[in-house]
């Protein structure tokens, strides 16, 4: 073997070398491609798992409240995140419902309110601020502190249920979002919008079930149902209760005279009475009949029902109802009766309101009268 012989086997040997790494390369770009499509494959099923969570969360509740609270549970779990919120349009009010990671100060949720309005803004137009309810889920974490109110990252992602944007997923964190998180934030809110429609659906037709139409009061059907859970109520833990009932004076005259519509205005104004003096939530105001209305006290003695109700009549007859350019004084009738002394069951208390306004009609209307047996 001469010296080109060796030349040429070195040659050989750096081909060969040259084939093999080749080789190897081509293995690595296969073994990348297959880690690449297993990464996806991994991601497409946690994703999947991701819908699939959200779908039966939320296939289990039609409450709206519930519904929110779980949608927070998920994504909690899922990313790092120092608040989440959802602001939903609903009715013409924004309700804005907040979970926070850690404490932090008013200032921060604040911050967080204006953030997450002024993106919703940018998606839908005005918002105004003085139909913004904000409530945050964890009242706990709620601090005194002057600090701890920058917000950093913020990823939002709209809540379109059909062709309709309802509300915003809006998350905070210190940090930016990775690309993972930002896809589960986009998974969550998509397959979670129809769901939050859903539960408004189902709480406006609750609503309407248990409303009168003209007057937006409880109506008959709901009033008997509270007065009977009120009665159960006040019988396990010995307290006491009122029901004011009363009745339009002379209501057929003011129909006669300017019309059935300017008639339903009264009612409606009336009503406007009703819920502007009984703001407790506990009160459960409600249309009895035509020109009736009936008012459920809970814990309430019958000498408060009685200056409460001095108090609505004469609200009631100072209302200058222009109804037919001038202004016409419209006056009630109020018979009141409370629970245990008056009646013991539903039946009987609402026959003792309604026998002492018999009798404020019998003796003039435009007053108060309050059950005793002997009247
Ligand atoms: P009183 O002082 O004795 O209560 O006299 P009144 O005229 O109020 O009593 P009456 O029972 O004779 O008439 C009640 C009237 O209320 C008759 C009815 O047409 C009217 N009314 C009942 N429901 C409605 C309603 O929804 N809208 C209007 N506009 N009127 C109603
Ligand atoms: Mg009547
Ligand atoms: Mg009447």
């Amino acid at each position: 073997m001469d010296i080109t012989d060796i030349i040429d086997e070195n040659k050989k040997l750096k081909e060969k070398i040259k084939e093999l790494t080749q080789e190897i390369k081509k293995g690595e770009v296969r073994k990348k491609i297959i880690q690449d499509t297993n990464a996806m494959l991994d991601r497409s099923l946690y994703e999947l798992s991701v819908i699939n969570k959200i779908n039966n969360l939320l296939s289990k509740t039609l409450d709206y409240d519930e519904i929110i609270h779980e949608i927070m549970v998920i994504l909690s779990t899922m990313i790092e995140y120092t608040a989440i919120g959802i602001l939903i349009k609903n009715e013409g009010v924004f309700l804005l419902k907040i979970n926070l990671a850690s404490p932090k100060a008013k200032g921060y949720i604040l911050e967080f309110k204006k953030k997450a309005l002024a993106k919703f803004r940018a998606i839908v137009g005005g918002v105004p601020e003085n139909k913004v309810v904000v409530s945050v889920e964890n009242q706990n974490m709620i601090i005194d502190d002057e600090e701890h109110a920058v917000i950093g990252c913020l990823k939002e992602s709209p809540l379109v249920a059909g062709d309709k944007t309802i509300g915003l997923l809006v998350v905070a964190n210190i940090k930016m979002f990775s690309q993972d998180e930002i896809r589960l934030i986009n998974i969550v809110a998509e397959n979670s919008a129809i769901a939050i429609e859903n539960s408004l659906l189902h709480r406006k037709i609750e609503e309407l079930a248990i409303t009168d139409g003209l007057t937006g009061l409880y109506n008959h059907r709901y009033f008997k149902e509270a007065l009977h859970k009120e009665i159960k109520r006040s019988e396990r833990y010995n307290l006491v209760f009122s029901l004011i009932m009363f009745d339009i004076d002379d209501f057929k005259s003011i129909n006669d005279r300017f019309g059935h519509p300017k008639g339903d205005c009264v009612l409606i104004g009336i009503s406007q009475v009703i819920k502007n003096i009984f703001q407790r939530e506990i009160d459960v105001g409600a249309r009895y009949g035509g020109e009736e209305f009936i008012i459920l006290l809970p814990q309430t003695t019958k000498e408060n029902a009685y200056l409460v109700s001095k108090k609505m009549l004469s609200a009631i007859r100072n209302n200058a109802w222009k109804l037919a350019g001038h202004p016409e004084i419209v006056t009630v009738s109020i018979g009141i009766s409370s629970y245990p002394q008056d009646g013991q069951n539903e039946e009987a208390l609402i026959e003792a309101a309604d026998s002492a306004l018999y009798n404020a009609k019998k003796t003039g209307k435009n007053k108060v009268v309050v059950f005793n047996k002997s009247n």
